[in-house]
């Protein structure tokens, strides 16, 4: 940043410096006889990374947020542990650990996003998403790649030492597959060359960032962030993929080893994901290979829907206990309540999205009836309130999908 002046600039590192160099003099003046003050902590950033916790300190973090996703959980808590161990370790070493950037595949609404975002509060860093269905090739409608580096130094505050260990959080990544395999006249500018763009960033690089995010034009400020302790977790639904491992499960165990497709869990494919099948999906292998951890969320049950609804911190049930306590009102959930609801959920296929929106129908008439009704003090959810109030809505008459 230049400051200008009548004759000349100053650019902001030499007004600090300035500065520093003013404080002493003066310190010096009214102490002529103490010791030079300490030197200013370089980075006051409330943003600071805690060397002593570990994997199973991540994952048990986890557990208390997000239900079930073991197999998720636990790659995501090695792999992040990996990544701010890569940072702590010393520049003059010879072995250098690369990055361990994430790609996590699963249905919408099972918490990839939950999880990316648990993890970063946790470990205290900058953590921002974005959305990937925003972003073009350079030079055409639409957003650059680099502002989702704009979008880290906004969440910490221009704080550019902070951003760069931070974790970004790219979502729908799987709708920047390519378009076709067979090379066009068209350009694909929202799907292969966006991977392109990307490439560098993931891997690690200087980028010029426009700090207001958008499209860079020649006279703009640019702050310079540096990618290479930058964590990139990217997430996708990736529509579709159960056919391509199919394909590759099918055809591996033909023959001799026909035995072991009897093993084979057909419900739940995407276990068996492999970067194999990203690529099958539409991911360029270049891209493909700046994420090297895989791993796969499970599609949610009606049991683990229901432990959604009751056992995290946060649960939505109790949510919604803390938001009548402050009236003064008691609430409790029966039991057939929460089957209800998880099943209808289950109906909606919406993973645990659609348990909100249930939520919210059955208990707008409470939210709305008792501020007002200073007699009642407790109120009972059971299946058969939650089947009244639900039918009666627009959700209710909605056919589940
Ligand atoms: P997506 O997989 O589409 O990124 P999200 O992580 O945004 O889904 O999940 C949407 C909401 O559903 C979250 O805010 C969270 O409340 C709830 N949710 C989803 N999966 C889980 C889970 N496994 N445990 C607890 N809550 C979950």
């Amino acid at each position: 940043m230049l400051i200008a002046g009548i004759n000349a600039h100053i650019c902001e590192v030499c007004v600090e410096q300035a500065y520093d160099i003013i404080q002493e003099e003066l310190y010096d003046r009214k102490n002529p006889n103490a010791e030079a003050p300490a030197p200013k902590e370089k980075s006051s950033s409330p943003f600071q990374f805690n060397p002593s916790i570990t994997p199973r300190d991540i994952k048990v973090h986890l557990d208390q947020y997000v239900i079930g996703q073991d197999d998720a959980k636990k790659f995501l808590s090695v792999a992040v542990y990996n990544h701010y161990k890569r940072l702590m370790q010393p520049s003059s070493d010879d072995v250098e650990i690369e990055k361990s950037n994430i790609v996590l595949v699963g249905r919408t609404g099972t918490g990839k996003t939950l999880l990316a975002k648990t993890i970063a509060k946790y470990l205290n860093v900058p953590f921002a998403i974005v959305d990937a269905t925003v972003f073009t090739e350079a030079g055409y409608v639409g957003e650059d790649v680099e502002s989702i580096l704009s979008r880290l130094l906004q969440v910490c505050d221009y704080d550019v030492a902070a951003a760069e260990r931070g974790i970004v959080y790219i979502d729908e990544i799987d709708k920047i597959a390519r378009k076709g395999d067979n090379p066009s006249i068209t350009r694909d500018v929202s799907g292969e060359g966006v991977q392109q763009a990307l490439l560098k960033m993931l891997e690690g690089t200087d980028v010029n960032v426009p700090p207001q995010g958008g499209r860079k034009h020649p006279e703009q400020k640019l702050v310079k962030v540096n990618t290479e302790n930058i964590l990139f977790v990217c997430g996708g639904a990736f529509d579709g993929i159960e056919k391509i491992i199919a394909r590759r499960v099918n055809t591996q165990v033909i023959g001799f080893k026909a035995s072991e497709k009897e093993r084979i869990d057909r419900d739940n494919l995407l276990q068996y994901i492999t970067h194999q099948d990203l690529k099958g999906f539409g991911l360029i292998p270049e891209l493909i290979g700046r994420l090297p951890v895989l791993t796969y969320l499970d599609p949610l049950d009606l049991a683990t829907l229901k432990r959604i609804l009751s056992e995290p911190r946060n649960s939505l049930l109790r949510q919604y206990q803390k938001l009548f306590s402050l009236e003064g009102i008691e609430v409790t959930f029966a039991d057939d309540a929460i089957e209800f609801i998880a099943t209808k959920a289950l109906e909606f296929n919406l993973g645990a999205r659609g348990l909100r929106s249930i939520c919210e129908a059955i208990m707008t008439d409470a939210m709305f009836e008792l501020p007002s009704t200073p007699e009642v003090r407790t109120l009972l959810i059971d299946a058969e309130y939650a089947m009244e109030k639900l039918n009666r809505s627009k959700l209710g008459q909605l056919k589940a999908a």
